[in-house]
């Protein structure tokens, strides 16, 4: 994930700087060319700051030190960031402390949510995010944590029929006990953090179809292929060694259960179907199996 995106740095100039030279322009009719300068200079400034607001929470807010309750969540949690070295470490805290200063996360109460929920839902989102250095996580729709698993009706449902869900327009919907269980059992292949966070990723380009933005277009016809071989083959019965069943639903599943399994069971998938894996360590910029290294 990127926290200071330079594009958008460079955009606000233009437009300031633009501005700014539009003032000059018109102050310098009527007035001396230094008080010219120095309203537009002031104009421009402010603009950055306006425009900047965000980024500069960010800078701000990183000034402070990384909890040292969330290092541990996170150390006994999070396989994918005790893989990293300590430089990466730094980056991966940075990812959630702007993450959970940004997003709004609450129980279906309207209550908060306990820490160590909150810190693996935002290790959830920078996992995903951590190889992409360009893409900056949207401000989501709010991400509500049910106590457990809940039906169509979002009425508690203990059968665990959903255990979390994404709407294109609407919030994220995570089970807490299914959450758990995710972070809490050891490489399960299942996270439904993962899961949800892929669905969001996918959904970024306005559609759920399995193609996340960004995906270069050397890599979306080879991508298209795997995606519906796999698909056919799961619906034949074949090919649930490592993806399960689940995956064969649409191309959205697909790609949010391959996700979980790339970064849960890296080797796994690694060894039993080498083209997909490599096919997610190209879009994910990562591998799992040592993410601080360059794949
Ligand atoms: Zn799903």
């Amino acid at each position: 994930m990127t926290i200071f995106p330079r594009h958008k740095w460079i955009e606000h100039s233009v437009v300031a700087g633009g501005f700014g030279f539009l003032v000059f322009a018109l102050v310098s009719r009527t007035r001396s060319i230094p008080l010219a300068a120095g309203v537009s200079l002031g104009v421009a400034v402010m603009l950055i700051a306006l425009f900047q607001e965000k980024y500069i929470r960010r800078f701000l807010l990183l000034k402070h030190p990384f909890p040292e309750s969330w290092r541990r969540i996170l150390v006994d949690r999070v396989r994918f960031y005790r893989l990293l070295s300590p430089e990466d470490r730094i980056r991966f805290e940075q990812d959630v402390m702007v993450f959970l200063s940004e997003q709004r996360i609450y129980g279906i109460r309207g209550q908060a949510v306990a820490e160590d929920i909150r810190v693996v839902i935002a290790a959830s989102a920078a996992t995903l995010g951590f190889g992409i250095e360009s893409w900056e996580w949207p401000t989501m729709r709010d991400i509500l944590v049910y106590p457990t698993g809940f039906d169509e009706d979002y009425s508690i449902d203990r059968s665990h029929h959903l255990t979390g869900i994404v709407h294109q327009q609407g919030p994220v919907i995570f089970s807490e006990e299914d959450l758990k269980m995710g972070y809490y059992a050891s490489q399960t292949g299942y996270n439904v953090g993962l899961h949800e966070m892929a669905h969001v990723l996918d959904m970024a380009d306005g559609a759920a179809d399995g193609i996340p933005p960004g995906l270069s277009w050397m890599a979306t016809a080879p991508w298209i292929r795997v995606m519906a071989d796999r698909m056919q083959k799961l619906r034949k019965g074949e090919c649930r060694k490592v993806l399960r069943e689940y995956a064969g639903v649409n191309e959205a599943e697909f790609f949010a259960v391959a996700v979980e399994v790339f970064f849960e069971k890296p080797h796994i998938l690694a060894e039993s179907d080498p083209e997909l894996f490599n096919l997610m360590r190209g879009y994910f910029r990562i591998d799992p199996r040592a993410p601080s290294r360059s794949p």
